[in-house]
């Protein structure tokens, strides 16, 4: 079954360029995207919300205008493999997940699915077959309404620079930024860090690369 205007094999070569080889859910992800825009009216400014963090997002991000950096697609990671796209002004949508009921037919997509059998242990071959001729015919679609507080977005405020990494944030998050109030996983930070230009992670830190924002800072580029 074609994804949308491309084959199956055209999508899988799509998924492969982007998402680093033909991932079953990201696949599947575009069924169920194809199944989500079926019910949207033409020319209609959608946005998307997406249940997991898994595949899915790259699914939209392919297949439709929203994307992470334009702001149209937002992941809320439930662990549910179920994605939403929505009228962006009255937040009527439709809402597509793959129903466990419909898998009976596909057994090799319902191992897959529900992680039955080890790495290594499935069918590969088989689970793409599947994918394709099952389609749209795993999935189940429901109307919904996206609630009015994630529908109006907030203006962006005012920018100023932090008084501690001389960075600019936004003045909203606090008197400093969130990265010096903490909220950065980096374990390291110092003057041996990454430099701007010529920088040899295998020769810095013994191969380990720490990043200094406050050393790039200080570096003449
Ligand atoms: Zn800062």
């Amino acid at each position: 079954m074609h994804v949308g205007k491309y084959t199956f094999g055209e999508f899988m070569e799509m998924v492969t360029a982007f998402h680093g080889y033909p991932a079953p859910g990201v696949l599947i992800g575009g069924y169920m995207v194809e199944a989500a825009r079926a019910g949207l009216k033409n020319g209609v400014l959608f946005e998307a919300l997406v249940e997991t963090s898994k595949c899915l997002p790259d699914a939209v991000q392919l297949l439709t205008p929203c994307t992470t950096g334009n702001g149209r697609i937002r992941v809320i990671d439930v662990g549910r493999f179920a994605l939403a796209l929505f009228d962006k002004y009255t937040g009527k949508g439709f809402r597509t997940f793959v129903d466990l009921e419909k898998l009976g037919p596909w057994p090799e997509i319902h191992s897959w699915f529900l992680r039955l059998k080890k790495k290594g242990e499935g069918d590969p071959k088989r689970l793409l077959a599947e994918i394709e001729a099952a389609g749209d015919s795993i999935l189940t679609t429901l109307t919904i309404q996206i609630a009015p507080h994630l529908l109006c977005r907030a203006q962006s405020g005012p920018i100023a620079q932090c008084p501690i990494c001389k960075e600019a944030y936004p003045v909203d998050h606090g008197p400093i930024c969130r990265g010096c109030q903490g909220d950065l996983p980096y374990v390291e930070e110092g003057p041996d860090g990454l430099r701007g230009d010529a920088f040899d992670p295998l020769s810095a830190n013994g191969g380990s690369i720490s990043y200094s924002p406050s050393h790039l800072r200080d570096s003449p580029s």
